[in-house]
């Protein structure tokens, strides 16, 4: 319920001028994983986008995104804290967007002492207390059905990092399960990383096996972008989301899509 409290509370400080709602609106219609919200959740959205706007500090550097596409950007990142509220995005007050993803070399050594360098490349990066910073080149491609969203991993990290170090556990509604929410992570995590172990193709990005705040992280971007395959592989944790976040985006699977082929038949 305090989600809601929030809500109300943020609505009254916001009056969507009528052009103003005419450009959130044309960037919500761009935007494949907004369309099957009701209307009043898209009023709800577009509210929540703008509020993100107004109090966090846009910062760009080498990039000028229009009015439209800033629009684009806030709206995908309401979306997790659509029935939670503003002030579930407490931990930071800055979003910087560079051009490109951040490459960065480092020298590894392996089991026999072989020292070799290798390349990281980050094309999101969340910090506590810290700006989020996000790659424009990356950002361009969010917002279709595909399993992929730089904008909801970056910022369920700093969902996770309000509960304190992020290890994919962040502060759930009085009515969840904190044991139940860790078995269950916990699980899915386990069965992820012996699949890997076995060489097997993962249904869900592998690099959520990397820790898990990137499971928790990898799993949110594919709840909100491709829910039908996590539904289908990791029902548990869809069911844990759906309570967290107050959503249930596998019903706002658009049936086209399925019927073009895309989503696997039998993930439904
Ligand atoms: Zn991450």
């Amino acid at each position: 319920m305090l989600g809601w409290f929030n809500w109300f509370r943020d609505r009254g400080a916001v009056k969507m001028r009528e052009e103003e709602e005419s450009l959130w609106r044309l960037a919500l219609q761009a935007v494949p994983i907004l369309q099957g919200l009701s209307d009043a959740e898209q009023m709800q959205l577009m509210l929540l986008g703008q509020l993100l706007h107004k109090r966090k500090t846009l910062t760009q550097i080498g990039v000028d995104l229009s009015e439209r596409q800033q629009a684009v950007l806030m709206l995908q990142a309401a979306l997790p804290i659509l029935h939670l509220g503003l002030d579930w995005y407490r931990g930071f007050h800055e979003i910087i967007i560079i051009p490109e993803p951040v490459t960065r070399r480092q020298e590894v050594q392996d089991e026999f002492g072989l020292v070799s360098e290798v390349e990281d490349e980050n094309a999101g990066e969340s910090w506590p207390q810290g700006p989020l910073v996000l790659a424009w080149s990356e950002l361009q491609q969010d917002g279709d059905w595909d399993g992929f969203n730089l904008v909801i991993h970056e910022l369920v990290h700093k969902l996770d990092m309000l509960g304190g170090e992020a290890d994919g556990a962040p502060p759930l509604p009085g009515q969840m399960s904190r044991p139940l929410w860790h078995q269950v992570f916990q699980a899915a995590f386990d069965e992820l990383c012996q699949q890997l172990d076995r060489d097997e193709v993962t249904a869900i990005d592998p690099y959520a096996a990397e820790h898990p705040a990137e499971f928790f992280a990898v799993s949110c971007e594919c709840f909100f972008t491709d829910p039908l395959r996590l539904r289908s592989v990791y029902p548990e944790v869809y069911r844990q989301l759906s309570l967290l976040f107050g959503q249930d985006p596998a019903s706002r699977f658009p049936p086209t899509r399925l019927l073009a082929g895309e989503g696997d038949s039998r993930l439904l």
